[in-house]
């Protein structure tokens, strides 16, 4: 990075930075990368240029149903006692609440999708905003709780690119002390994966797909583009 001047690196911050490559992160702890069929024909029409706003919008949130019923697989069950038309029972129901976290405003498709799959969730979102020259993370929106009682909370976030945003979501939720916390996402770039992964190695991470690298700009290769812009209509 040294020989790069810092107007340059203004314009293009991932000019010159060294990125793993991507069968670098492939096998990290606790990094669960779908095999699921349907995620992945899903994501070929999500990332086509043509593909236009309202479908791709509904495809974030088919994505994100498919993906929470991934990430929901291993939560803890207790046992309800019920009554069915028939006798009485011993079911069995989620040990606790479930939080969702859309990080503004790119996971609120995500968000939707996941509560297709948990109506009964919590959704707390968080504002944060990538300045385009740093590519830091900077938060200009807050609604989580103050008082929790959650087994689990999602941050969600359809990509995971420097990771910065990532990284700083999961700092958020880390201060209300939830037992449990994962970070889904559609893309991941190898940079951003394992910078979230070192910083917070007692998290899981789900992503639906593993991608190359991140351009100049620090968007993801060959990704989808702009996932808001592309959510949203703001070209
Ligand atoms: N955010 C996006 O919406 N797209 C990228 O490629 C990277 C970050």
């Amino acid at each position: 990075m040294a020989e790069i001047k810092e107007e340059e690196h203004q314009v293009f911050p991932m000019r010159g930075v060294p990125q793993p490559k991507r069968e670098d992160v492939l096998n990290l702890p606790r990094v669960h990368i779908s095999t699921h069929p349907v995620i992945h024909h899903k994501l070929t029409e999500l990332r086509n240029k043509h593909t236009p706003p309202p479908a791709f919008y509904r495809l974030v949130k088919e994505i994100g149903a498919l993906l929470a019923y991934e990430a929901t697989a291993t939560l803890r069950l207790e046992p309800q006692a019920i009554e069915t038309p028939l006798e009485p029972m011993t079911g069995r129901r989620l040990a606790g609440g479930i939080g969702i976290t859309p990080i503004l405003r790119a996971g609120l498709g995500l968000a939707e999708g996941f509560r297709e799959v948990i109506s009964e969730a919590q959704v707390w979102h968080l504002g944060l905003r990538r300045d385009e020259r740093t590519l830091q993370a900077l938060e200009y929106y807050n609604r989580l709780p103050h008082q929790v009682d959650l087994q689990v909370a999602y941050a969600v976030d359809p990509m995971l690119a420097t990771g910065g945003s990532a990284i700083d979501a999961i700092n958020a939720l880390k201060k209300h002390g939830i037992p449990r916390l994962s970070y889904v996402c559609i893309l991941a770039a190898p940079y951003g994966l394992l910078k979230l992964s070192q910083t917070h190695p007692d998290i899981d991470i789900y992503i639906a797909a593993l991608d190359e690298s991140l351009n100049d700009l620090g968007y993801i290769l060959p990704g989808l583009g702009d996932a808001g812009d592309r959510q949203f209509g703001t070209f």
